[in-house]
C-alpha cells in the first residue's frame, strides 16, 4: 500500500470511511487525474456528504503534492492501482487522449461490481478507447458534465461548478440500470441536472455548443495576435467585450482541446463546414451592402440568447455579470 495514510488507526479509519451510510451514494470513489473537474467533484462530494472516502491519483508527483497540501481527496495515492483498488466508482478525469492508457493500466485492479465512469468532453472515442479494457463484472457508464472554466489543475476546482448545469450520462450498449441510477444520484448530489444521451448525438451537440465555438475563439485570438505585430499593443489595450470573451475561451487547456478536436473529428468538421458556409453568406451580405440580411440574421441570433436565459443557463446582467473594473 503506497497510499499516504498509514498505520493501524488509519487503516481502521479508512475502512469506516469506505463504508457507505444511508445518505451516501458510494462507499469509496477514486478520482483519476486531479485537475479542474476532479477537484470540483471532490469539493462538491464533500459539500453534499455523498461518499464515504474519496481517493485520488495524478501522474505527476507535483500534482499529488499539491493535492495533499490543499486537502484535495481524503487519500492521495502514489499509484493508479492503489487508488482504484476497492473503489465502488472510478472516475477518469484525464484528457480524452490519455483515457485508454489509464484504463488499460488499472483494469486488473478494479473491484468486481464496481463502476467505471469518466468526464471526457468527447464520448464515442472514449467508449471505444476505454470499453475494451473494462473487465467482466465491472460496469462502464461514461458521462460528461457540461461545466468548466478556462482554468486547469488541482487548485482550480470549486464545489459550485456543477450547480444547475447539465451533466450527461452517455451509456454505450445496454447499461446496468443500478449503476446508471447511482451515477445519476451522485451528479444530482453534486448540484447538476442529469440527462441521458446517445454517444453520437452527444458528440454532434457538443460540436455545435462547445467544440466549434472554442476553435473559432482560438482562431480569432490567433488572428488578433498576428495583427498585434502591426498595431503594437492596441489589440490588448482596447480589448472590447467581444474579443475579451474570445481570449477567455482561447485560454483553455491546450492538451484537453487538442484531444477534443483529434477525437471528435467528424462532428467538428461537419459543423465547421456549415459555419464556413454561413460566414461566406454574411461576408457576401457585407460586400453587397445587404443590410436586411444582416439585420434579420442578428435578430434571429438574439432570440437564441433569450432562450438560453429563459432556460436559466446564464445571467441577464450586462457584460455577462462582470464588474466593469478590471481586477
Ligand atoms: P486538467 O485540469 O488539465 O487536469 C488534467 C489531469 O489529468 C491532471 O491531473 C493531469 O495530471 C492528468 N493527465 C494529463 N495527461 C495525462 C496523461 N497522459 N496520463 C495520465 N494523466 C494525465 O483537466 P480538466 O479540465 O479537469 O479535464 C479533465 C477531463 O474533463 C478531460 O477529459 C476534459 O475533456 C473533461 N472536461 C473538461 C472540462 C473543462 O472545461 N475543463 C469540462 C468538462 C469536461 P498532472 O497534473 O499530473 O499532469
Amino acid at each position: 500500500d503506497f497510499c499516504l495514510s498509514r498505520g493501524l488507526g488509519d487503516v481502521y479509519k479508512r475502512q469506516v470511511q469506505g463504508r457507505r451510510t444511508m445518505s451516501q451514494v458510494y462507499g469509496r470513489v477514486a478520482l483519476i487525474g486531479l485537475g479542474l473537474i476532479a477537484s470540483s467533484m471532490f469539493w462538491a462530494i464533500k459539500r453534499g456528504g455523498l461518499v464515504g472516502e474519496v481517493t485520488g491519483y495524478a501522474r505527476s508527483e507535483e500534482t499529488r503534492a499539491t493535492a495533499r497540501r490543499i486537502g484535495l481527496c481524503d487519500r492521495v495515492c502514489d499509484t493508479l492501482e492503489d487508488a482504484v483498488k476497492d473503489a465502488d466508482l472510478v472516475v477518469l478525469c484525464v484528457p480524452v487522449g490519455a483515457m485508454e492508457a489509464v484504463a488499460r493500466q488499472m483494469a486488473g485492479s478494479l473491484k468486481p461490481g464496481a463502476t467505471v465512469s469518466d468526464v471526457g468532453s468527447v464520448k464515442r472515442a472514449v467508449i471505444e478507447a476505454v470499453g475494451p479494457h473494462i473487465p467482466e463484472g465491472v460496469h462502464f457508464v461514461p458521462a460528461h458534465p457540461l461545466a468548466g472554466t478556462e482554468h486547469s489543475g488541482p487548485e482550480s476546482g470549486f464545489a459550485e461548478l456543477f450547480d444547475n448545469r447539465w451533466s450527461l450520462i452517455v451509456p454505450s450498449g445496454d447499461p446496468d440500470a443500478g449503476a446508471v441510477a447511482d451515477l445519476r444520484a451522485l451528479w444530482e448530489g453534486m448540484g447538476a441536472n442529469v440527462d441521458v444521451m446517445d454517444p453520437d448525438h452527444h458528440d454532434l451537440v457538443l460540436a455545435v455548443t462547445s467544440h466549434t465555438p472554442h476553435l473559432i475563439a482560438y482562431t480569432m485570438v490567433g488572428v488578433a495576435d498576428d495583427l498585434r505585430r502591426v498595431t503594437d499593443s492596441e489589440v490588448i489595450k482596447y480589448s472590447a467585450a467581444g474579443f475579451r470573451d474570445f481570449t477567455r475561451i482561447a485560454a483553455s487547456d491546450p492538451t484537453m482541446w487538442r484531444d477534443v478536436f483529434l477525437t471528435n473529428k467528424d462532428a467538428t468538421l461537419e459543423i465547421l463546414g456549415r459555419f464556413t458556409e454561413e460566414l461566406f453568406a454574411l461576408q457576401r451580405a457585407i460586400r453587397t451592402g445587404d443590410g436586411d440580411l444582416l439585420h434579420d440574421y442578428f435578430t434571429r441570433t438574439r432570440g437564441i440568447r433569450r432562450g438560453i436565459l429563459d432556460a436559466g443557463q446564464d445571467v441577464d446582467a450586462p457584460n455577462f455579470g462582470r464588474s466593469t473594473k478590471a481586477k
